[in-house]
């Protein structure tokens, strides 16, 4: 069997969905397919967006998919001693959401179905090949194999991403760049706040940070990412060793687990190639310092879908076409990543001694909005060694 469209996005999450809307939207024909039978199922994610994201992708938070509101952060030093960030100490701009990620990404497939998108669930992408000015991609589904022909692919199947290497684009990451993540879903958690998120820092989680993310009632999703280049021992017992020591899970019990990877290196320098994009974690556009790569997959999944709307109405899917999704994409996202990494360098290099004397330093500090900026403005103040390192960006 053959079928073909204009457009087909191999992966339905938040970046696959997004795009499949937007190509739709502006007048493509469009496929998306996702090999999962549910999509958005299983999760892997601590399930955080920050309402400033939302509104700017203009989507209405729905009760169906929003689990928390939540109304402040607590930043935790390995010696313990809490920073508190919340309403009633300062504005919180970026105060957000906890999602049900297996609704929110089923809701956001729906959303491109009713702008048009065709949807294909358990369907597997097993290959791409080139022929003339197309793709073709040989697809599986219930034991049978077929194939599509699409003048467009784009590529936003996740941090596991094969297609982009298939047609010859760079997306091998480093070890260094691919966070190791382990989360437990936990039930009877008892958290101190259970209006906040909670980020640990220092070697309960080397090279990246453990959380505590409350869904409502005494439900929370509790994970960690580490670096492996830091750490000989794996996410996974690294995560057992936090929920054994942690105040708020001594009584908690999983009812999830959830293992996966997050490409926290920075947005990939080649997006596109002729008749190909990628995007969402495929692209590596993750936040570097926060991990959080929903709002930015879904923002890229705009520009790529009014892209490869605009190549087809022109009739030219070249890779000099489909760049201007690159130019978008570096624009609105990667300047602030390049930005975001250099911080994530600089928490990287400080011993949980120097992590503790910052959350002391903290304590007397007075904000009157916060967001990542204005949190790093503040730790150049308390840290000659942030000064020296991150001076020069804020
Ligand atoms: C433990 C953990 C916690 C996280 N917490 C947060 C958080 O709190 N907030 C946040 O913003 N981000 C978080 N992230 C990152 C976030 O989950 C991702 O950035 C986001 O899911 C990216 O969306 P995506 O659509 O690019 O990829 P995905 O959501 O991974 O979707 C890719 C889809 O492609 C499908 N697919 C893959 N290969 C194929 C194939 N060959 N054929 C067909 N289908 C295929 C998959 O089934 C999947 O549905 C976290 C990540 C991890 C690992």
């Amino acid at each position: 069997m053959l079928i073909e469209t204009d457009v087909l996005v191999i992966g339905a999450g938040p970046a696959g969905s997004s795009t499949a809307k937007h190509t739709a939207l502006n007048g493509a024909d469009v496929i998306v397919i996702d090999k999962k039978s549910e999509i958005g199922a299983p999760k892997r994610c601590a399930e955080g967006v920050s309402k400033e994201g939302l509104k700017k992708l203009k989507i209405e938070p729905s009760t169906r998919w929003v689990t928390k509101e939540l109304s402040g952060v607590r930043l935790i030093a390995p010696n313990g001693t809490g920073v508190w960030l919340n309403e009633e100490k300062v504005k919180l701009p970026e105060a957000g959401y906890i999602l049900e990620r297996k609704v929110f990404d089923k809701h956001m497939a729906m959303d491109a179905a009713r702008a048009g998108a065709k949807i294909m669930v358990k369907t597997l992408a097993k290959g791409i090949r080139r022929e003339g000015d197309y793709l073709v991609a040989t697809l599986e589904t219930m034991g049978e194999e077929f194939e599509v022909k699409a003048k467009i692919v784009v590529g936003a199947d996740g941090p596991e991403s094969r297609m982009g290497r298939f047609l010859g684009l760079k997306t091998t990451l480093k070890p260094k760049n691919m966070e190791s993540c382990a989360q437990f879903e936990m039930v009877n958690v008892k958290m101190e706040d259970p209006d906040s998120i909670e980020f640990y820092f220092g070697s309960v989680a080397p090279g990246g940070y453990a959380w505590i993310f409350p869904k409502g009632d005494d439900i929370a999703n509790v994970g960690l990412g580490i670096l492996t280049t830091e750490t000989d021992k794996s996410a996974y017992d690294h995560l057992l060793e936090f929920v054994k020591n942690n105040p708020s899970t001594q009584n908690a019990q999983p009812v999830e687990l959830n293992i996966g990877g997050d490409p926290v290196g920075g947005m990939l320098k080649e997006l596109v190639t002729d008749n190909f994009m990628l995007v969402g974690d495929a692209a590596s556009q993750v936040n570097p310092l926060t991990g959080g790569g929903i709002i930015a997959a879904m923002e890229a999944g705009v520009y790529a879908g009014e892209v490869a709307a605009a190549a087809v109405k022109d009739g030219d899917y070249s890779a000099k076409k489909l760049s201007k999704y690159q130019e978008r994409c570096e624009e609105n996202i990667g300047v602030k990543f390049k930005r975001d990494l250099k911080v994530k360098d600089y928490l990287q290099s400080l011993s949980d001694e120097e992590l503790n004397s910052i959350a002391d330093a903290f304590q007397d500090i007075e904000l009157d909005t916060i967001n990542t900026a204005e949190l790093i403005k503040q730790l150049i103040k308390v840290s000659p060694k942030a000064l020296l390192k991150l001076g020069k960006l804020f």
